[in-house]
């Protein structure tokens, strides 16, 4: 657990002043808990709180989880570390129709992943609020019985002709005026399958005139025949989102309810139902508080569950993993740690008002992270021969190769220890990228051009000599001579000057990988903004494959293993596709700097 001096060193913003206010005020200090959710006798019997505040990750379980619900995850599980608390993981699955087990699973696996756990004073805090329909169902009978609550049996044209807009307020339900008997007989008769689909609906009776139409007598309860993946066919009812979530909060004893922005104008509906059950003896008090900040739009990328399904079932891209894909397995795969993604989280904060984050702010997150834990290595993504005329006249032999080595990790310093080495051969052949030679260089070319000097990286200095070409005039072999006695390491290596150094993988140990060189998935920085179609700024290019070829410690690499290729970037081994030194499988998974803008 953090200490209030670490939070110090973070940004502070609005929800972490309302925090340490109601710690200063001792807002909560007076909550039981009883060990697990429940009503207001439950909690009553429990001790005090140990948590000091309590917040819920709430998704709710009918998709693959994206970069911003990572933001919210770091957020409110981050907010319950750094002050006592306790975050709840809690499936939203109130909704019969769209949720599967498939996606619960997947949603643990990424949160998990992420960094944060449930498990707290020795409790699972994970919950899911179908388990509170038979709360949510008492707490409508008592609504009906104190006179807050009726079924109105409208049609559903009526019900929205009736309700107004902002210019006009509604007009009352001729079905408003049934006495609470009436409504409850009713209501039973909705719950236990008397009525059709869609006849009736339970409806908060609030103020028809508000001026926020969501205080219009909004829905609570409605029929649908559905079987749902936890109760199975045990309602016919189910209750509405508006009228679950603060139940849901509030029998889990949560104190700042955090959401996004859309839900501002719920947040009137959520104090009244609150102070309506709290009356009633339903609920604990104080009650949890719901605050809104803006959601992440992310440049470049789609964040809408049903959007980024719509590209997996219409097979834009290769799952709910492609690399490509925001999703948390889509940017795992990709080779995005969690650490960086939480950095992320921190560095874009917590703000009232919507933006765009600029994509290049996620990369630069992750190439902070790498930067001093991905090993480095050296690959050829786009190889041509180069070989060694004078190989046999110097070393006695064509076949003959030599050991080189470089380091791990750079070099931090003269007081850090030796790194770590890695080895790999160097012989009368070896493969180079394409663009580093130059039959007729253009000026202020530095690499391979007749005549020039230049490094092997950790190996010979040569001089090239030519190049072969095929009968299209496409160079097939590039030729140069080695200069003995100028190795790396060694006590000639400075004794000719090489205008360049470049990387390069040995024929006789380098080993042959599909490299997976990903871009950006649209070519418009904000794909679906203002009802755009999406699908029609794909990129075309966002997925080429390269055959490469990679040093041994590459070819060696573990799934999910992340590199610096040497002048590339940042590479990690492909969790799925990936095995060591049989069939190397890199992804791309972005370059040293930001080229996105460029
Ligand atoms: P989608 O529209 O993609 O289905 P959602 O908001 O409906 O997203 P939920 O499963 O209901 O998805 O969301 C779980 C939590 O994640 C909610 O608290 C929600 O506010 C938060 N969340 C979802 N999308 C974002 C986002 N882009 N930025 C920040 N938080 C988000
Ligand atoms: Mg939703």
């Amino acid at each position: 657990m953090t200490t209030s001096a670490d939070n110090d060193h973070k940004p502070s913003n609005f929800l972490r002043q309302i925090i340490e206010n109601d710690l200063a005020q001792a807002t909560y200090a007076s909550r039981r808990w009883a060990g697990s959710p429940g009503d207001a006798a439950h909690h009553a019997a429990g001790q005090s709180d140990p948590a000091k505040i309590r917040t819920r990750f709430p998704p709710e379980p009918n998709g693959y989880l994206h970069v911003g619900h990572a933001k919210s995850i770091c957020l409110n599980f981050g907010l319950a570390r750094d002050y006592g608390g306790v975050c709840h993981m809690r499936f939203d699955d109130t909704n019969p129709e769209k949720e599967d087990t498939e996606y619960v699973n997947s949603i643990l696996d990424a949160v998990q992943w992420l960094g944060f756990g449930w498990d707290a004073n020795g409790t699972s805090h994970l919950y899911q609020a179908s388990d509170y329909f038979d709360f949510m169902y008492r707490a409508a009978e008592y609504l009906i019985e104190s006179g807050h609550a009726y079924v109105d049996e409208q049609t559903p044209e009526q019900m929205r002709a009736n309700r107004g807009d902002f210019g006009k307020p509604g007009v009352d339900s001729p079905f408003r005026s049934r006495t609470p008997a009436e409504n409850l007989t009713r209501f039973r008769q909705m719950r236990d399958g008397q009525l059709p689909d869609g006849a009736a609906v339970l409806r908060a009776k609030i103020d028809m005139a508000s001026p926020n139409i969501n205080l219009r007598d909004p829905a609570i309860y409605r029929i649908r025949r559905a079987t749902h993946h936890n109760t199975g066919d045990a309602w016919c009812i189910y209750p509405m989102y508006t009228f679950a979530h603060p139940i849901e909060d509030a029998l889990e004893q949560i104190t700042h309810s955090i959401c996004t922005l859309e839900f501002e104008d719920q947040r009137p509906f959520y104090d009244w139902l609150m102070a309506r059950l709290i009356e009633g003896g339903l609920l604990p008090s104080p009650p949890p508080k719901q605050y809104e900040f803006a959601r992440l739009n992310l440049t470049y990328v789609i964040t809408s569950k049903r959007k980024l399904a719509q590209l997996v079932n219409e097979h834009k891209v290769n799952g709910w993993d492609d690399p490509r894909m925001p999703t948390i397995v889509g940017l795992r795969r990709r080779g995005y740690t969690p650490e960086s993604i939480q950095l992320f989280a921190e560095r874009i904060g917590v703000t009232k008002s919507d933006s765009w984050i600029d994509y290049s702010t996620l990369e630069g997150c992750l190439r902070e992270d790498l930067e001093n834990k991905a090993h480095r290595g050296m690959a050829v993504l786009d190889p041509v021969k180069l070989v060694l005329t004078n190989w046999a006249e110097v070393f006695g032999s064509e076949s003959y190769t030599e050991d080189c080595h470089a380091a791990v990790l750079p070099h931090h310093g003269d007081d850090q220890p030796e790194p770590a080495q890695r080895h790999f051969k160097i012989g009368h052949a070896v493969w180079i990228e394409r663009e580093d030679f130059a039959e007729v260089p253009p000026k202020g070319y530095k690499r391979l051009f007749p005549g020039n000097v230049v490094r092997l990286k950790a190996g010979y200095v040569i001089e090239c000599t030519g190049c072969a070409k095929d009968a299209n005039g496409q160079v097939t072999e590039v030729h140069a001579k080695v200069i003995p006695n100028t190795k790396s390491g060694t006590a000639g290596a400075d004794s000719v000057k090489a205008k360049a150094a470049i990387t390069w993988v040995s024929v006789a140990d380098g080993v042959s990988a599909q490299v997976r060189l990903y871009d950006r998935l649209f070519t418009e920085a904000q794909p679906d903004a203002g009802g755009k179609d999406f699908l029609a700024s794909l990129n075309p290019n966002s997925l080429k494959v390269a055959s490469a070829f990679v040093e041994p410690s590459l070819a060696a690499a573990q799934p999910d293993q992340k590199f610096q290729f040497e002048r590339h970037g940042y590479f990690v081994a492909d969790r799925v596709d990936h095995v060591p030194f049989a069939t190397p499988v890199f992804n791309k998974v972005t370059g040293l700097r930001d080229t996105w803008g460029k």
